[in-house]
């Protein structure tokens, strides 16, 4: 990481702001701290030889735009595939060790993707809130995190693997909470473990509604209380409408859902989070890593509903968040996938590339809780930008994978993007 002391400017190249306005020639975007103190012209009086004290990049013939933030990520949910003879500490997924190591190799490579911001919603123990804070204190280099603890689940919902005799142990995803008393305990003890956002989890893929709204509104009232945010996992038309009228703040997938119940939707004011890239990439590879041709059915029956759902959301003004679900199985590599939620928001929503790197940037700061504070280069606002070799507007997909990225400038310092290649390879057997 380069020094934050130093003013960092970038010169020349296309600046996309994150505002939606148009792509415009940059003159000069400068950083001072890990805030942009000036966009537009260059600061009479900033003397670009004094090189002790100013870092110049220059970006000519390049694009400039926000750090991408990616709303829905895993990183220690650890796979069988770990489990091989080379790794018996990290065999599946009990190490709670191998995990967090595992974990903070994978969030350096997805900051090398050019994701600098990253919502985790669910891991096992609490991984990710210490792997937010160890990153927060520099000791590790990755995005910027916002991360919730295990899911909360009844009986029945995802995450709940195990017989009932066995339970939730804490290497599993879900935390089983089977009435409203159990739940607000376990908000009490998750928030007092320093989670940003509590994790609601309905059935797997949507068939049955697996929380009640009462229930789901007790969850909120109490998170809300202790100032952590929640968000539910719930495909299902069913349960889609009860959280929102129970006023959760956002809604991962809601694939299932029907317009009348997009409607409740909408009336709420609730966001939605489609993740379709989980359900396009399974399609794609999941037969070779592992699914079955049983679920590869119910995956299709939800890519299909997910598509009305994005048109319908649109329509009806509905506020779209966008996440990938990387990590949550090995059909979704970390590093590759983040930014295809956009290509998807194009190919199928309607979308113009601008309102989907929009929808990836500013629109996306609330998914880690900062809207307003992250997501355009504006001054005043932390300071996260990448510049690209292509053009995203022209092809939505140079944004997928970090190859056609020059630079990564997170809080105002520079990512060192060198051995970035290397390091995938390495890590190709742990994901
Ligand atoms: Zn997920």
């Amino acid at each position: 990481m380069a020094s934050s002391n130093k003013t960092l400017v970038i010169r020349n190249g296309t600046l996309i702001d994150g505002t939606g306005d148009p792509a415009a020639p940059n003159d000069a975007v400068v950083i001072e701290g890990n805030r942009f103190s000036g966009v537009g012209q260059l600061p009479p009086g900033l003397n670009l030889e004094d090189t002790a004290r100013v870092e110049v990049i220059d970006a000519a013939g390049k694009w400039i735009m926000p750090g991408l933030i990616e709303g829905h990520c895993h990183l220690s949910f650890g796979f069988p595939a770990v489990s091989s003879a080379k790794y018996p500490s990290g065999r599946g997924t009990v190490s709670p060790g191998f995990s967090a190591i595992r974990a903070a190799r994978n969030a350096q490579t997805i900051l090398r993707s050019g994701v600098t911001s990253l919502s985790i919603p669910g891991g096992t123990w609490f991984i990710e809130v210490g792997l937010r804070d160890a990153i927060n204190a520099g000791l590790v280099e990755g995005p910027r995190i916002y991360t919730a603890g295990r899911f909360i689940v009844t009986y029945g919902s995802i995450g709940d693997y195990e017989p009932s005799w066995v339970g939730t142990p804490e290497h599993t995803l879900g935390v089983l909470a089977n009435d409203v008393s159990d739940m607000i305990t376990e908000v009490r003890r998750q928030t007092k473990h320093g989670v940003d956002f509590i994790k609601l989890a309905d059935s797997t893929w949507g068939d049955t509604q697996t929380i009640s709204k009462e229930e789901m509104a007790a969850v909120v009232d109490e998170a809300h209380r202790r100032n952590a945010r929640i968000a539910i996992h719930s495909r299902g038309a069913g349960s889609t409408k009860a959280a929102a009228e129970a006023g959760v703040d956002w809604i991962m997938h809601a694939d299932l859902a029907t317009e009348g119940e997009l409607y409740a939707v909408a009336e709420a004011g609730v966001r939605i989070m489609p993740t379709m890239t989980f359900l396009f990439e399974a399609l794609a590879v999941g037969k070779e890593r592992g699914r079955s041709d049983e679920e590869l059915d119910i995956i299709r029956r939800n890519a299909e509903s997910a598509m009305q759902v994005l048109e319908m959301a649109r329509s009806l003004g509905v506020k779209v968040l966008c996440g990938t679900d990387s990590g949550n199985s090995p059909v979704m590599p970390y590093g590759e996938l983040h930014a295809h939620e956009a290509e998807v928001m194009v190919k199928y929503g309607g979308y113009t590339p601008m309102e989907a790197i929009v929808a990836n940037t500013r629109e996306n700061a609330y998914a880690v809780g900062m809207e307003g504070e992250l997501g355009t280069i504006q001054p005043g606002k932390l300071a996260d930008l990448l510049i690209l070799d292509a053009d995203p507007l022209a092809d939505i997909r140079v944004l997928q994978g970090g190859k056609r990225l020059n630079a990564v400038i997170k809080d105002g310092r520079r990512v060192n993007l060198n051995g970035a290649a290397e390091e995938s390879e390495a890590l190709l057997a742990l994901r």
